[in-house]
């Protein structure tokens, strides 16, 4: 394995929320009332009414290519996001993209209400911190809380950037011994003004118990 990337879904992948509101008709419909009351719950009213305004679900331009460019690169690539699992393998699938991935991680397992979990997912494919990358649009949601030394892209407008810059950008943060060495490389070697999208490094693990 060339390295672990872990996707975020929403508005890393693409924008998919509306399916929400279809998943949570059904349940409604086959009378899964507890299920539907524990999705309220969990994910918050404001995502469950559906809203007439709600902009219609789309894929960031060129993820499918860089997903295949990735994959053929000798990545293994995961799905690791804040929304239940049910509601990101139906937008993967219906889409297509389910094939990219090793395992869809929901909030069920990487969640923790400050950020994402990570021990497992690591654990699951024999990955280290240094052979595992981050891609997400929030740093808050998507950083590791738990592994320190995971490098992170992160890119809050990345929704409406084309996915084909990202497959570059990680094959030159590759290197043998891991993202981080290739972090180190690319910190010293590109110009500030080129730094973008973001790369981070997550130095030390974040406190989850802490105020
Ligand atoms: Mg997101």
């Amino acid at each position: 394995m060339r390295g672990l990337i872990c996707w975020d879904l929403d508005e890393t992948i693409g924008y998919f929320r509306p399916l929400g509101d279809e998943i949570v008709a059904e349940l409604r419909a086959s009378q899964e009332g507890l299920l539907r009351r524990l999705w309220s719950r969990l994910v918050g009213p404001s995502e469950v009414v559906p809203d007439p305004d709600a902009p219609p679900i789309r894929l960031r331009a060129g993820i499918d290519a860089a997903l295949t460019r990735l994959g053929e690169a000798g990545f293994v690539q995961v799905v690791t996001t804040g929304s239940f699992e049910i509601y990101a393998n139906r937008a993967l699938e219906r889409y297509g993209l389910r094939r990219h991935f090793a395992d869809v991680f929901g909030r069920e397992r990487v969640w923790e209400g400050r950020g994402k979990v990570y021990r497992d997912v690591l654990a699951q494919f024999e990955a280290t911190p240094e052979q595992t990358l981050i891609l997400g649009d929030s740093f808050e949601r998507d950083r590791s809380i738990d592994e320190p030394g995971i490098v992170m892209i992160c890119q809050p407008d990345g929704l409406d950037q084309p996915a084909s810059a990202l497959p570059p950008l990680i094959e030159a943060l590759s290197e043998p011994d891991g993202f981080r060495a290739g972090f180190d490389r690319w910190l010293t070697e590109t110009p500030v003004s080129q730094r973008w999208p973001v790369v981070l490094m997550m130095s030390e693990a974040f406190d989850v118990t802490g105020a």
